[in-house]
This record gives structure tokens, sequence and C-alpha cells, in this order.
């Protein structure tokens, strides 16, 4: 990923590189009703922490507050469904705070549990059940807070039922002697033996239906496969922490030319808050309301 914190493991902390339509909306809304015992409650993770982290920040457009503006765009979408829970990681105030007590209440709870979770992975690694993986590519490093707080939320998930999560980012590094020559959007789910990968994937298929219609993939060599499967991004899940679907998405590159202007960077967020909002209805409907 180039460039992003989504993030990593405890010690090496690498992060990610990372980086509708209403007829619809109304049909699909009136399908979900009569099934649905409980609202399907999906958490937006507005890539980064809300003043700090590793953010990308290009031209003074910095990539947290371009994540956030689409995040609560797509709020919006969603929550016209009265079927769905739609709830922010951070808003334009900070952090959600019951999340934030949570992570700032538990954080030793919460590392103890990821140790935890490392160890029986590793358990795996040792009895010859599992494999690591070497990803293709240097994540960012994630602070230490940016790390607590990516891990609280996937134990905070498990414990207020969420039934898929969404991180929103948009890509910048590498650039090429300072110079930015990538374009395009890519996304990362778990690595294949997680138990979170399958559904995940399902979801990045219904998301890459959408998106690329609006954008291309990513020119990034390593980002070729736009859906990409990753081991060690902690939003994903790493050391099997998450049991729900999950997907990082890295929408574009911060420096494209449509990115550089507020008109045209508006036009393109609203653009991919829609797409997204779109797959997410398509996604709940054909897969977890059946
Ligand atoms: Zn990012």
């Amino acid at each position: 990923m180039s460039k992003h914190t989504l993030s990593k493991t405890l010690i090496s902390i690498s992060i990610i590189a990372l980086s509708f339509s209403a007829f619809i909306f109304i049909s699909q809304t009136t399908k979900f009703l009569p099934s649905t015992s409980h609202k399907i409650k999906i958490l937006i993770v507005p890539g980064h922490e809300p003043n700090a982290g590793g953010a990308d920040e290009f031209k003074k457009i910095k990539e947290r507050d371009l994540n956030l503006q689409l995040s609560e765009i797509l709020k919006k979408d969603l929550s016209a469904n009265p079927s769905l829970e739609v709830i922010l990681a951070r808003d334009k105030n900070g952090w959600n705070k019951d999340l934030e007590n949570y992570v700032e209440t538990s954080s030793t709870t919460i590392m103890n549990w990821v140790a935890d979770m490392k160890d029986k992975m590793f358990a795996k690694v040792d009895a010859g059940e599992m494999k690591l993986i070497n990803p293709g590519m240097k994540h960012n490093e994630a602070t230490s807070s940016a790390v607590l707080y990516l891990y609280g939320t996937n134990k905070w998930i498990a414990e207020n039922n969420i039934d898929l999560v969404l991180h929103v980012h948009f890509n910048s590094n590498p650039k090429i002697n300072g110079k930015p020559i990538f374009s395009g959007y890519c996304m990362y789910v778990p690595e294949k033996q997680y138990s979170n990968s399958t559904s995940s994937k399902i979801f990045a298929n219904y998301l890459n239906e959408e998106i690329s219609k609006i954008e291309k993939p990513s020119t990034m060599l390593q980002e070729k496969n736009i859906i990409i499967p990753d081991q060690e991004l902690i939003a994903t899940g790493n050391y099997d922490t998450l049991k729900i679907p999950s997907v990082a998405i890295e929408y574009a590159y911060i420096y494209e030319p449509m990115m550089l202007s507020s008109t045209t960077r508006n036009i393109f967020i609203e653009k991919s808050a829609s797409s997204t909002a779109t797959a997410v209805e398509n996604y709940i409907s054909n897969e977890l309301e059946k």
C-alpha cells in the first residue's frame, strides 16, 4: 500500500498503503423489511485518526479528511435504508464516543487479547496448520495509538454485533523522485487462511463491481489484481481478530488530477460514496438476506 496506515502487527506494525440510486434504494429497502428481525449493522471506518496518524497529504489535502468526507456521505446514503444501522468510527467531532470510551478504558484488555490471538495463530503455524505469507508490498507504519484503535475496533466490533466493516482510504505514495505517478483504486481483504476471508472476498467483489464503473484499477504493479489478500493488516483482521467481512478500500490516489480541485474532487467523492452504497445494498440484499 502504499502509504497509509491501516496497519499491521504489533511489533512491526506496518500498515497499508492503501489507500446511488434512489430507485434501487427504495426497492431494496422494501425487500429487506419483511425478512429482517434485526438491523444489519455496518461500521464505516474513515481511515486514520481524527487529528493525527499516518495520513497522506498532498498539496494541503489531507487523506484523513477525504476519508471522513466520503464516509459521512456514505453513511447518509445508507441511512435511508431502515433495515441498516450505520455507524461511523469517527466523525467531525472525533472518535465515536462509544468506541473511544471502550478503547481508552480497555487498552490493556485489548492488547492482551491481541497477544493471545497472535499466540494462537503462531501455534497453528508451528503445527504446520497455517502458513505465514509475505506481503507483496510494504505497508506504512501505524503509530501505537493507531494500532490500539485498530485492534480496539476489531474487538469492539465483536462485542457490539457488527455485521460488516468497511475501511475508507485514499492512496498516495509511492511517488517516484517525489513525483506522483500512480492512479486508480484497489482494495484489501483478509488472506485466505483467515476465517473471514471468503465473506470479505465476496463483499469486495460487490464493491469492485460498482467502483470499477467510476475509477480505473490501480496502475501500481503490486495492486494490479485490484482485490489484494493481506495477512498483516489489522483493518481486515490480522491474527484472525475479525470474524465478519472486512474490506479496506483505496478509492484513488490523492494526487490524481480530479482530486486537485475541490469541484472535481467533491464530485468524485460523491460518486464513490454512491457506488459504495449501491455495492453494500447489493451485497446485503443478495448475500445476507437470502
Ligand atoms: Zn490511508
